[in-house]
């Protein structure tokens, strides 16, 4: 399935310069989805995946339905305040200034296999802090799955040496 054809560009968002890839054409799309969700569940089978880590907002949109077909557990890590129970969190820096992602501190038990999980690779920050939590926790990070990577970013340079499945580049 073509799914480039699926994903609508738009100029100019958020900022001037910003050619942004917005997958709600993918998303509303039943056979692009279905696609999408069975072909990154094919491909990342083989890695024992115990959870599936996705980051707010739009890697919960692909994340809980990978853990479900991968028989795995879904971890939310978020944005500040918005998880009710203690957390740990990771600092990171943006192109302006810094942000911070958060996620229960009971979710990760050591020992545990984690695949980190989002719609979009740009520069690797986002994938790179959430590595981070993961490995701090004493977890054992098993791959990443991303929809598409923009791959002149060279975000996969940041990322530790585990298996990164994607399925879209530009
Ligand atoms: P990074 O941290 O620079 O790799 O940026 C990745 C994060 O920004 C992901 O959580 C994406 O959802 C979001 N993002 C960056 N650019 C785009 C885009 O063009 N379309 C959709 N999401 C994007």
């Amino acid at each position: 399935m073509d799914l480039k054809s699926l994903i609508r560009e738009i100029p100019d968002f958020p900022k001037p310069g910003i050619l942004f890839r917005d997958i709600t054409t993918l998303l509303r799309d039943p056979e692009g989805l279905r696609y999408t969700i069975d072909t990154l569940a094919d491909k990342c089978a083989d890695l024992g995946a115990d959870y599936v880590v996705g980051m707010e907002s739009r890697g919960f949109i692909f994340g809980a339905p990978l853990a479900y077909k991968l028989g795995a557990g879904f971890i939310p890590v978020r944005k500040p305040g918005k998880l009710p129970g203690p957390v740990h969190a990771i600092e990171y820096e943006l192109e302006y200034g810094m942000d911070r992602l958060e996620v229960h501190q009971d979710a990760f038990q050591s020992g545990c296999r984690i695949l980190i999980v989002d719609d979009l690779i740009a520069t690797g920050g986002t994938a790179q802090a959430t590595a981070k939590l993961v490995q701090q926790s004493g977890c054992h990070l098993v791959g990443f799955g991303f929809i598409i990577e923009l791959r002149d970013l060279k975000g996969r340079e940041r990322l530790p040496e585990v298996p990164i499945v994607t399925l879209v580049d530009y």
